[in-house]
């Protein structure tokens, strides 16, 4: 394990020795995983080998069995709410109201986050995560899924939150939604904001990651750092992860 000497600033998101499961059945292993403020990190890996189950450990939703969980110095375990008020989670499909209009379900979710909001910083929230003024009073029903990401990049955009997990965030994006998600990253991330992003996609990991991890049963095989103007040689990460995904 590597020590963080005194003088660094401590990451957003911390889990160390993590082993955690469901049910009693392990599935991450000893993992060692830490995001900072400010920092893009992508985490890799083949279906099951606990992506999902990672960033619900900084939710507290999964309890380590050995280990340390931390979420801006909070233990999401012992402290649950105070750690999810640090975070917000962007699942793979975001769930909102069809029938209330983004700028409803913001307020709505406001409220329940017991963060409410004015109305003008909602339309700020919604405009800075990109979504078309002409759709902020319409109802969501009719959105896409790229304009549903917006709305909950918005809400975590009004929370002013230092630490956002994302899963699977541009799955089923269009190019160019997709290109628009990456700068809306590269923005939050100049804003000191911590990004922990479970992706399947390296190409598009490599364009905004500072670092990519792989993880491999529940454990980080592999973790690389962006340098230089190329940020990541693709092909030998492709090469290797596709080898990784394809051990059994
Ligand atoms: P994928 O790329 O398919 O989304 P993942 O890396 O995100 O995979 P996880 O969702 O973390 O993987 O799942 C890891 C293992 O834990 C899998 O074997 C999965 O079946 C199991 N698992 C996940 N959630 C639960 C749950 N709520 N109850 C029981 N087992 C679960």
């Amino acid at each position: 394990m590597t020590s963080t000497p005194s003088s660094a600033p401590m990451p957003a998101l911390l889990a160390t020795g993590v082993t955690a499961g469901h049910g009693g059945r392990p599935v991450l292993q000893g993992l060692h995983l830490s995001v900072g403020a400010g920092e893009i990190y992508a985490l890799l890996g083949a279906n099951g080998a606990g992506k999902t189950t990672t960033l619900s450990l900084f939710l507290g939703f999964v309890q380590p069995v050995q280990g340390r969980v931390q979420v801006l110095g909070i233990d999401p375990v012992a402290q649950p709410s105070a750690a999810r008020r640090q975070l917000a989670y962007v699942p793979e499909n975001v769930a909102l109201y069809g029938q209330l209009s983004a700028r409803e379900n913001l307020a709505y979710l406001l409220d329940l986050a017991g963060q409410p909001a004015a109305p003008a910083r909602i339309d700020q929230a919604l405009a800075d995560a990109g979504l078309q003024a002409d759709a902020h009073a319409r109802p969501v029903a009719g959105f896409s899924k790229g304009m549903r990401q917006k709305v909950a990049i918005a809400l975590a955009l009004a929370r002013q939150v230092p630490a956002l997990l994302l899963d699977e965030p541009a799955s089923g994006l269009d190019p160019q939604s997709s290109a628009e998600f990456s700068r809306l990253l590269l923005r939050l991330r100049a804003q000191g904001v911590a990004v922990l992003m479970v992706t399947h996609d390296l190409l598009g990991a490599a364009d905004v990651a500072d670092r990519i991890g792989f993880i491999e049963h529940g454990r980080l095989r592999e973790e690389v750092a962006a340098t230089g103007c190329e940020r990541f040689d693709v092909r030998q990460l492709h090469r290797r992860h596709a080898a990784q995904e394809a051990r059994p």
